[in-house]
């Protein structure tokens, strides 16, 4: 496997000529460094080339990460994202240390982030999940109930409402890829009508980043490309 700084470089690359060759803006698309399940150490020579963005699926590990870096690096104004599923009786601990939570998938958690998100930090961005490919066993909200949703968290004072997010069935196809991604995108722009201000569009992993890219992503979340294939125990 490459070094940590090689592989950022080499997605940064590759992010700048996928939106060139589609014409879009590649300052558009945000890259997020997934690091779940890797150490530290990769984190900060993550950090030491220049980024600043990283995603966590597990509340305790990316608590434990978000403290670590505030002691060693109070200075580095990292910004850190809730990726994975949540259960209701962890929200405290996502509402205050994380900056982004993008799985907001019911009322009930976007409730109790907003009631536990402290008064001294800025309001928590939230995204909405979508299961857009249907699937029974897939967190996410329905397409068709997602409207609903963004009604009611619109009401909540210490939440930004920035857009949606999916993690759509595995599927190697590019063209199979682009027509999942296009739904989001087509949804993300009819919310756009009454609520503007959804503008992010957090789609693409490691094997689906083209497509996402191609059907108007903001934020791709990144993670084997750059730390290597995790290890599950
Ligand atoms: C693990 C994970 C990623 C990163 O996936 P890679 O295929 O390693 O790039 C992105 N998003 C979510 C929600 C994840 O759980």
């Amino acid at each position: 496997m490459n070094s940590v700084p090689d592989n950022l470089l080499a997605i940064k690359n590759k992010i700048h000529k996928i939106a060139v060759e589609c014409e879009r803006d590649p300052n558009t698309i945000e890259l997020i460094a997934v690091s779940k399940t890797k150490p530290v150490n990769q984190i900060t020579e993550a950090i030491n080339a220049g980024q600043l963005s990283f995603g966590e699926n597990y509340v305790q590990e990316g608590v434990e990460k978000i403290h670590y870096f505030k002691q060693t690096m109070p200075d580095i104004p990292l910004i850190w994202h809730f990726i994975g599923p949540l259960q209701s009786n962890k929200t405290k601990l996502v509402a205050e240390n994380f900056d982004w939570m993008h799985t907001i998938d019911r009322l009930k958690i976007a409730q109790r982030l907003n009631d536990q998100r402290p008064a001294n930090m800025t309001k928590l961005n939230v995204l909405i999940q979508v299961n857009i490919s249907q699937e029974a066993s897939k967190s996410g909200v329905a397409p068709d109930q997602v409207v609903e949703l963004v009604k009611q968290i619109v009401n909540l004072p210490n939440l930004s409402l920035r857009g949606l997010m999916a993690i759509p069935e595995i599927e190697n196809d590019f063209d199979k890829q682009l027509k999942v991604f296009k739904q989001m995108q087509q949804l993300l722009q009819s919310l756009q009508t009454d609520y503007p201000f959804m503008k992010t569009l957090s789609i693409g992993m490691t094997g689906d980043m083209q497509a996402a890219i191609v059907a108007g992503s903001t934020m791709v979340r990144i993670g084997t490309a750059i730390f290597g294939a995790r290890q599950y125990l």
